[in-house]
């Protein structure tokens, strides 16, 4: 079984808008819609589950989306919590072999190929696996005053992107893990990273965006409408 879980606690306050991002709009919709259709559409996904903000209004709850079970929780501080509450409020449907699948409701350009591949990968991988790209730029490193401090090697370098694929009872042992260390985690993989563990990079285009900033929501809407 495989339950999605879409961290949405967040404010976004990188945008500059009152309305946290993941429901600004993108063609006309509210962005984290996006993600949740990419994700239900897919067969192998059993259900999804949202972690909101504790003053979150605006969701409406609907029970499932698109025939999908859909349950919310409540997210945390930051997004590692956010991501553990959401394993913990599962508590009842997954089994000691199940696997959640962690994307961001900032992500709404996920092509179902894509997902498709990584849940394939991801399943028959011990460890988990998450989408990234290859790095393109040259990479440098600086100092403290902004000046070069040298260049990486950029043919091992890669963008974590989300989704992330992780059997659920590691994940959540990973995340506790990095916060009993109070450990900064941006991502899943890096809880696992912490435990020793190497989960797979599964190659996807560029074009999964995060939206970030205010200039993001043009290019995501200019990369969805170039696929219709
Ligand atoms: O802020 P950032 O872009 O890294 O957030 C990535 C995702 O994590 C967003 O979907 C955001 O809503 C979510 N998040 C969360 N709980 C937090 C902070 C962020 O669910 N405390």
């Amino acid at each position: 079984m495989i339950w999605a879980i879409i961290p949405a606690a967040g404010r976004g306050t990188r945008t500059g808008s009152e309305t946290p991002k993941q429901y600004q709009d993108l063609l006309g919709r509210p962005m984290i819609h996006f993600a949740l259709d990419v994700l239900s559409a897919h067969p192998d996904i059993d259900g999804i589950i949202l972690a909101l903000a504790a003053d979150d209004a605006r969701w409406q709850d609907v029970g499932d989306w698109r025939g999908k079970p859909l349950r919310t929780c409540l997210g945390g501080t930051e997004r590692s919590d956010s991501v553990l509450a959401a394993i913990a409020a599962l508590g009842d449907v997954l089994g000691p072999d199940d696997h959640v699948l962690v994307h961001d409701a900032a992500r709404p350009c996920l092509r179902q190929e894509d997902l498709h591949n990584l849940i394939e990968q991801a399943s028959a991988h011990p460890v988990g696996a998450l989408l990234a790209g290859k790095m393109r730029d040259t990479v440098k490193r600086s100092d403290d005053s902004g000046l070069v401090a040298g260049t990486l090697e950029r043919s091992l370098l890669w963008r974590a992107f989300t989704p992330q694929m992780f059997p659920a009872r590691s994940l959540q042992r990973a995340l506790e893990h990095a916060r009993q260390e109070h450990a900064i985690i941006t991502d899943e993989s890096s809880a696992m990273e912490r435990l020793g563990l190497s989960p797979l990079l599964v190659e996807a285009p560029d074009d999964n965006i995060k939206v970030t900033v205010a200039g993001d929501f043009a290019l995501a809407e200019a990369i969805l409408k170039a696929r219709s």
